[in-house]
């Protein structure tokens, strides 16, 4: 199998942290190189036996404020819509900012399959509080899987690994 994932979310969620863990334990292809106008190769994951994954950056998701915004837009969400599988990382936390929700509605545009990943796991210092911000995120849109995780500790990124080469 092989396939393309695209990795979004805010700044400082975790998204280079949780790509480094993965290039750690696998045999992995970093590269900055323009692969095609709208699209560059963060990193190539390949398993031996499962396959490669090919993770590609998604220019900023954000609001336009002018030409040069809405031409990015419109260049990710034409990524949004190519890959095989979206993971989206975000904070451990039950508010749903207007980042969060520009966000949203972007993904309501795609037909794409969304993994949320709820990040930074090892910083909560109960259970629960997870259980809330699964639910939270349930509520407002339809995604594949939500997996919380510590891109930092590894918690749930062999998981999160299972389940990209599922939906691949
Ligand atoms: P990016 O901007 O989305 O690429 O985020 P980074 O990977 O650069 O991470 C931003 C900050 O969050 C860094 O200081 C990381 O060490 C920290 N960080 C990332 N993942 C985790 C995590 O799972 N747990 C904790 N405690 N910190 C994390
Ligand atoms: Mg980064």
């Amino acid at each position: 199998k092989s396939g393309f994932v695209t990795l979004i979310g805010r700044p400082n969620v975790g998204k280079s942290t949780l790509m480094n863990h993965l290039i750690g334990q696998k045999i992995a292809i970093t590269s900055n190189k323009p692969q095609t106008t709208r699209n560059r190769i963060q990193t190539v994951y390949t398993d031996e036996e499962r396959g490669q994954i090919i993770f590609l950056d998604t220019p900023g998701i954000h609001k336009a404020k002018n030409k040069l915004g809405e031409y990015m837009v419109n260049v990710a969400e034409h990524t949004l819509n190519e890959v095989d599988l979206i993971l989206w990382l975000v904070e451990p936390t039950d508010y749903i900012g207007a980042g969060e929700q520009h966000i949203i509605e972007m993904l309501k545009n795609t037909k794409t399959p969304v993994i949320l990943v709820i990040n930074k796991l090892d910083t909560l210092s109960e259970r629960d509080q997870m259980l809330t911000y699964i639910d939270t995120y349930r509520k407002v849109y339809d995604f594949a899987e939500i997996v919380p995780a510590s891109a930092l500790r590894g918690q749930n990124t062999d998981l999160i690994i299972d389940l990209i080469f599922q939906y691949l």
